[in-house]
C-alpha cells in the first residue's frame, strides 16, 4: 500500500494532517464540496466581485474533468450566481443552502418552499425597506439577507440589529429561521440547509464513497455535522474556531494550494511495491 502523505510542496498546509492525506489518496470514490465566498473566492465588499482567482477555476476545472472525484460548490448564493462568478467551470451547484441545485446538462431542480414562505419573504423585504436598509438588501427565492461587508463594527451592528427587529414579526411561529453569517444576517426558510444537501449528494455515490467539505463559515457546520464517519471537515479560517472540522486551511490561496494537491495525489498512477 502506498502511503505517502502530500507532496513536499504542499507541506506548508499544517492543518491537513498526513492521515487525511493518505485517505485521499486512498479512496475508491471521492465527493469533493466546497463553499464558495471566503473558501474558493477572497471576500470583496462589492459581492459580485468575490471571485476565485482564474488558477483557482482551472484547478476546479481539472478535478471536475479527472474522473476521480465528484466535485461541488455548495453556496448560500443562487446557482445562477455561482455558474457566473466560477464561469467557464461546468460541475455541480448547490445554491440557496440547499434549496437549489444544477448539475450539468440537467435542470436546475428547485425544492419547493415551505407554506407561506414565499409571502413572509415579500413582506420581510417591505419591512426592511421601510427600515432603511434597501442598500444592504439581497432578495433570493428561500431567503432574504442584509449584507454588511465594507461597513465597519458600528455601521454593521445597525444594519443586523436594524434586520432583527424588523424581521421580528415574522419569526414567529414561522417557516422562517434568523440565521447569521459572516458578513451578514438573513432569514431564511426552514427544512433545508447545506447539511441536508450533502446527505443527499453523499446518498448518490457508491458505498465507501470518502466525502469532504470545505467552508469558511458557520453555515458549512451544518455540512462538517452531516459528514460524520464517512469523512471531513476543513475550516477555512486558520485554527482556532470552534468547529466540528478535523482540518483547517486559512484563507482562499491555501484552499488553491489543498485544491492542487487533491488533483496530483488523486491522478497520479498508484505506485506498488515494498
Ligand atoms: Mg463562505
Amino acid at each position: 500500500m502506498d502511503l505517502t502523505g502530500p507532496p513536499d510542496a504542499n507541506r506548508a498546509l499544517d492543518g491537513i494532517p498526513g492521515p487525511l492525506w493518505d485517505q485521499v489518496s486512498l479512496a475508491r470514490a471521492r465527493l469533493l464540496m466546497l463553499d464558495h465566498d471566503g473558501t474558493l473566492a477572497p471576500f470583496e465588499t462589492d459581492r459580485a466581485r468575490a471571485v476565485a482567482p482564474r488558477s483557482t477555476r482551472e484547478l476546479l476545472q481539472r478535478i471536475a474533468e479527472s474522473g476521480r472525484t465528484r466535485l461541488v460548490v455548495v453556496s448560500g448564493r443562487p446557482v445562477r450566481d455561482l455558474a457566473a462568478l466560477l464561469e467557464p467551470v461546468r460541475l455541480t451547484f448547490v445554491g440557496e443552502h440547499g434549496w437549489e441545485v444544477s448539475a450539468p446538462g440537467e435542470r436546475v431542480v428547485r425544492h419547493p418552499l415551505p407554506r407561506g414562505v414565499a409571502s413572509r419573504l415579500e413582506r420581510a423585504a417591505r419591512l426592511a425597506r421601510a427600515a432603511g436598509l434597501t442598500a444592504h438588501l439581497e432578495r433570493k427565492r428561500s431567503s432574504i439577507a442584509v449584507h454588511t461587508r465594507g461597513l465597519d463594527a458600528e455601521g454593521a451592528a445597525h444594519v443586523t440589529s436594524g434586520a432583527a427587529l424588523a424581521w421580528s414579526p415574522l419569526l414567529d411561529r414561522a417557516p422562517l429561521r434568523l440565521v447569521p453569517f459572516d458578513g451578514g444576517l438573513e432569514l431564511r426558510a426552514r427544512g433545508r440547509d447545506k447539511g441536508t444537501a450533502a446527505r443527499e449528494l453523499l446518498a448518490r455515490e457508491p458505498a465507501g464513497t470518502l466525502a469532504v467539505h470545505v467552508g469558511d463559515d458557520t453555515t458549512d457546520e451544518d455540512v462538517f455535522e452531516a459528514l460524520g464517519e464517512t469523512g471531513f471537515g476543513v475550516r477555512v479560517g486558520g485554527p482556532g474556531a470552534p468547529t466540528r472540522a478535523r482540518a483547517w486551511l486559512r484563507n482562499p490561496d491555501q484552499v488553491a494550494r489543498f485544491l492542487e494537491t487533491w488533483l496530483e495525489l488523486t491522478t497520479r498512477e498508484r505506485r506498488h511495491g515494498a
